[in-house]
């Protein structure tokens, strides 16, 4: 291809919002241009690389036995609606309406679309296991795009959704899907880190996210330094800073209440009783909405705020709970919304602390709370001699005995972990890093196909419900994160088998021998299948090797007069800092092992 002929148009200024690397490479390098907030066009280059992404994922798909089809972008509002997300997706649901009236959704993720053309073909266990892909586009009306690409309104996901008879043919394709998004990621040149996720609010048994490495990355991640375990932070556990005592001490004092006036947050309090957090009991009180909670074991004095009518699981529009935890801890809200099966949770208001608990914000204690359960997290079942908030302005209960003197309504990890806890495999220290989520494998067990009402008749003539997995990557995102990863201060540094052209041909001036050679050499490139970029522009030739850095060409082939005279061109890889004369005959052949032997390392 020469460059005159395609439409590269590079540039030396940066726009002001960019501030990532692959932002402003992609837009420098005239691979994308923006034609509103989030919304952003790939030009001739920039699509030559995405299309590459794209073709490694379908091919990793296939091969194992994913199957390709091409639902619609836009869906029945309908399809929504029977799954419950039309009202619990939010703000980021684009919703359209026909010229009937009729609601449509722009699809953020398909799997009501996909479990409704299976719901429609699915009669027999013998279509099972079933997985579709497809790889087409998304809108999600994000609240703030950003990073380019990397975070836009309408970008391009591969989506894939299983259907099965039960969950050990789910986990053999939730594994295979594992193995295929490693591959993917070392086709695509790109490091990442698999970690432990949260499986949501519906349960769920399987959840991984691939991460990639970002400074500006929303995701906290937290790694071992002895061993492999990684998990996103809204997932990880570590092992107990602490010891439960054997037996409960006998010799505690009894609760006793002190007037701490004028004391509101744990740091005052530490100063004024002088002590530490780790020595008090924080307790906080969260509102819940549309939660189903089975409360018949509980204590009968215990109750949600508002009741339901039956006895048994029932869904409380409205609830709210106080959560226990150690002064010195942060709760954990997506443990939280997972142990209470809700979609999320969120602090209850001045007013509803004030009227549940019986005093303004800072003096929550579970001593003698009644209104609402106790949720504590495991670290409250060591403290035997504890202070914590006793239900009244400037009132504190000091010698406060877990289970002596409180007994929560549940017990379950909350803690927000922490760099520099232990690692809850091998005790070992755990660090922090930030990270992009690229990907994401998740079993998604009936969460659709109950309520979108999908069946098959298994081997004896019963009706069942096939279980389901979800698997998206970002190809956008991937496309950013490769260039994250592999660039310098002069442009990007194209992996092999994402290069928009493998090969760049740079004629000093591009007339006469020079013309001659340079024409040839691409030609017979191009025979041997080197996708090639022959700069026959009339530019400068440090104009020319600028723009071949910044749009990260592997391979530059200079063919100047001066090596000319002696048959040669020089060649160099991009991101190292020699160059070599190579004899001007052999050069397509020097490049065929070049360029093929980096692929194949790649692809491996
Ligand atoms: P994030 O937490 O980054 O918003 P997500 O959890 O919403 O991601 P999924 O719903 O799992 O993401 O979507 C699958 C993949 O789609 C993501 O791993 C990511 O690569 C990509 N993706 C999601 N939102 C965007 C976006 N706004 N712009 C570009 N890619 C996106
Ligand atoms: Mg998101």
């Amino acid at each position: 291809m020469k460059f005159s002929r395609t439409f590269i148009p590079t540039l030396r200024e940066v726009p002001a919002d960019a501030v990532i690397a692959s932002h402003r490479l992609m837009f420098r390098a005239g691979m994308i241009r923006k034609l509103a907030n989030g919304l952003f066009a790939y030009l001739p280059l920039g699509l030559r690389s995405f299309r590459k992404v794209e073709q490694i994922i379908r091919e990793e798909m296939d091969a194992i036995g994913a199957l390709e089809i091409k639902p619609t972008v836009v869906v029945p509002g309908e399809l929504w609606k029977e799954s419950g997300r039309w009202d619990a997706y939010g703000d980021a649901l684009l919703r359209a309406k026909n010229r009937l009236g009729g609601d449509l959704v722009v699809s953020p993720t398909a799997e009501e679309a996909f479990t409704a053309l299976v719901r429609d073909e699915l009669s027999s266990y013998r279509q099972l296991p079933l997985t579709f892909y497809q790889i087409n586009t998304k809108y999600r009306d994000e609240i703030r795009p950003r990073y380019g690409v990397m975070r836009g309104r309408e970008f391009v996901m591969k989506d894939a959704y299983s259907f099965h008879t039960g969950d050990e043919s789910l986990d053999r394709v939730y594994q295979d899907m594992g193995r295929a998004y490693r591959r993917i990621f070392k086709r695509c040149g790109l490091t990442v880190i698999p970690v432990q996720a949260d499986s949501g609010a519906m349960g769920g048994s399987g959840s991984e996210d691939f991460m990639v490495e970002s400074e500006i990355g929303d995701n906290t991640l937290l790694l071992c330094r002895d061993c492999d375990y990684a998990a996103n932070v809204e997932k990880a556990s570590c092992k107990p800073d602490y010891e439960v005592p054997a037996s409960r001490a006998s010799d505690i004092p009894a609760v006793e209440k002190i007037a701490t006036p004028a004391v509101k947050t744990i740091e005052d309090l530490c100063v004024f009783l002088k002590t530490d957090a780790k020595r008090f009991i924080k307790t906080l009180i969260y509102r819940v909405v549309n939660v189903e909670l089975d409360l018949s074991g509980a204590d009968g004095t215990i109750k949600p705020e508002r009741s339901p009518a039956a006895s048994g699981p029932a869904v409380y529009p409205e609830a709210f709970f106080a959560v226990a935890i150690r002064g010195d801890l942060e709760v954990n809200e997506v443990k939280l919304a997972s142990a209470l099966k809700a979609a999320e949770v969120a602090l209850a208001s001045d007013a509803d602390v004030k009227r549940l608990t019986g005093a303004p914000v800072g003096f929550a204690g579970p001593v003698g709370l009644t209104a609402i359960p106790v949720i504590a997290d495991e670290s409250v079942v060591a403290l035997t001699d504890a202070v914590t908030g006793a239900l009244a302005q400037d009132l504190h209960y000091a010698h406060v005995s877990y289970a002596r003197d409180f007994t929560p309504w549940l017990v379950t990890d909350l803690r927000t972990v922490k760099a520099g806890d232990r690692c809850p495999r091998c005790g070992g220290g755990l660090y922090e890093k930030k990270g992009n989520e690229l990907g994401h494998i998740f079993k998604l067990g009936r969460k659709y196909a109950v309520p979108m009402g999908v069946h098959y008749l298994d081997e004896a003539g019963q009706t069942q419900i096939p279980t389901m997995g979800c698997y998206g990557i970002g190809l956008d995102r991937a496309v950013a994160s490769v260039i994250e990863e592999h660039h310098d201060d002069a442009g990007i540094i194209w992996p092999m088998t994402l290069a928009p052209y493998q090969a760049a041909i740079i004629p000093i001036k591009y007339a006469g021998a020079v013309k001659a050679t340079a024409d040839g050499l691409a030609a017979s490139l191009e025979a041997v299948g080197i996708e090639t970029l022959l700069d026959d522009r009339d530019e400068r030739p440090g104009v020319k090797f600028n723009d071949a850095d910044l749009i990260g060409i592997p391979y530059r082939v200079v063919v100047g007069d001066k090596n000319l005279a002696q048959a040669k061109v020089e060649v160099k890889r991009r991101g190292q800092a020699e160059s070599r004369l190579v004899d001007a005959a052999k050069a397509t052949e020097e490049l065929t092992g070049l360029v093929y032997g980096e692929m194949g390392e790649l692809n491996r």
